[in-house]
């Protein structure tokens, strides 16, 4: 038996709940990712529990201890304990009875293998005691240690029960992947692309973010052209080179990732309005997009100084980062933007030093002419480096306000 010690094993709060649910008389473990990262040495962001007892029962040990219980996906045999700073699943011991490629009706079980084979890779059908045995039904440990996806069982079959199952094939890749997803492997999911129509956009969205937002996704991204599954799920995908050269950009020039900045990569530079409707993104996330691809600020190799400060005023440095990077993906030239990448990097905002009362104050009416002053004043700013003094600013506004800001109205 193969032991694995993370250090949250030794988390006071689990051990809490893990004796609430009975261990060590009840053969309560930890599953799914936290075991898979725990193997990897990665750090763990959220804790599965699995149990052979039926969720009523779980209820009712976690009533008995006063933890919070909230029946989450009770029809799946899942209630969610609230703990202090953290919500852990727990799920009691499935088989599927009935898979129709969007939902299924599970039993409930107490043989642990069972639970494990309804998994979907191996690497996610892991499961380790509290005190740090680790079962491995399906040879998930080695594929984890060498970052291959393998589907528990045969993949067809697997992608029938669960038409999802396609699209987290690709995200785990991209996480976790360090060999290739094999010809025969890719050709499956092409066989059976058609069926992720059936998915909805919130999941599509959801597995895409995912997927994007690994350190890596290139790789994956790849073979999931290669599988045209982008033809069902993001037509407008233009194909894996300018991600690439993102990808490369965002690691040469110290930019974090964003998963939103990645899906503007891949799409055409103009025309992606209706996505934000189709995807269902967030309000935000939608902004974002639009901003992301609207014709300005134009970032380019080479732009003058002035320019340069003109868009960082206008538009912030986080989206004139994401803009250069994009004009990286989407250009010809990878290098040479080290200079500009930290020019911008250091940027910081400085704001005007006149306000509209200044310019009230200067003789000119209030209303748009107002406006229309101030805009000079900023053109002035952003001309002198944002060093022009406060003076110089009302100086310039009054020259160039009308009748020359002579108190006139
Ligand atoms: P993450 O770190 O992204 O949360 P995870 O492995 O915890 O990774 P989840 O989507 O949270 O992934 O799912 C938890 C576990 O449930 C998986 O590890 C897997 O064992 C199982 N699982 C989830 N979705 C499916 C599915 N569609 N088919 C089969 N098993 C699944
Ligand atoms: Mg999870």
């Amino acid at each position: 038996m193969t032991t694995l010690r993370p250090p949250w094993l030794e988390d006071a709060g689990l051990k809490t709940l893990l004796g609430a649910l009975g261990a060590p008389t009840i053969d309560v473990r930890f599953v799914g990712g936290c075991v898979r990262d725990a193997l990897l040495g990665r750090s763990a962001a959220d804790f599965d529990i699995g149990t052979p007892e039926v969720p009523d029962k779980v209820i009712a040990r976690l009533e008995a201890a006063r933890i919070t219980v909230v029946p989450t996906g009770i029809a799946h045999g899942t209630v969610t304990a609230v703990m202090e700073g953290r919500n852990v699943e727990i799920t009691s011991l499935r088989r599927d009875v009935a898979t129709d490629g969007r939902h299924a009706t599970v039993a409930f079980t107490t043989d642990w293998k069972q639970d494990a084979a309804r998994r979907d890779f191996t690497m996610n059908a892991l499961s380790l005691t509290p005190t740090g045995d680790l079962f491995d039904y399906f040879k998930g440990a080695s594929d984890a240690r060498v970052g291959r996806l393998r589907f528990v069982g045969d993949p067809a079959t697997r992608i029938r029960e669960d038409h999802l199952r396609i699209l987290r094939l690709f995200r785990f890749q991209a996480c976790y992947g360090q060999k290739s997803i094999s010809p025969a492997l890719v050709e499956i999911c092409k066989q059976h692309r058609e069926l992720l129509r059936s998915v909805s956009a919130e999941r599509v969205k959801q597995e895409l973010a995912k997927f994007l937002s690994a350190p890596n996704p290139v790789l994956a991204m790849s073979a999931m052209l290669a599988s045209d599954v982008f033809g069902v799920v993001l037509p407008e995908c233009i194909g894996e080179q300018n991600l690439l050269k993102l990808v490369m950009a965002e690691h040469a020039y110290g930019i974090p990732p964003r998963w939103t900045v990645r899906l503007a990569a891949m799409l055409p530079e103009s025309g992606v309005a209706p996505l934000g409707e189709r995807l269902k993104l967030s309000n935000a996330e939608n902004t974002e997009l639009v901003q992301l691809t609207a014709p300005n600020p134009r970032i380019w190799l080479g732009m003058p100084r002035v320019a340069l400060d003109a868009a960082l005023y206008q538009s912030g440095r986080d989206l004139v980062l994401s803009r250069m990077v994009l004009a990286v993906a989407h250009g010809r030239q990878l290098g040479g933007w080290a200079p500009m990448a930290s020019t911008v990097r250091q940027w910081s905002a400085k704001p005007l030093p006149i306000s509209g009362d200044d310019v009230v104050a200067l003789g000119i009416a209030p209303g748009p002419a107002v406006g229309a002053a101030l805009k000079k004043a900023e053109s002035a700013w952003i001309g002198s480096g944002f060093t022009a003094s406060r003076d110089q600013l009302l100086a310039a506004t009054k020259e160039t306000a009308p009748g020359g800001g002579s108190g006139a109205v």
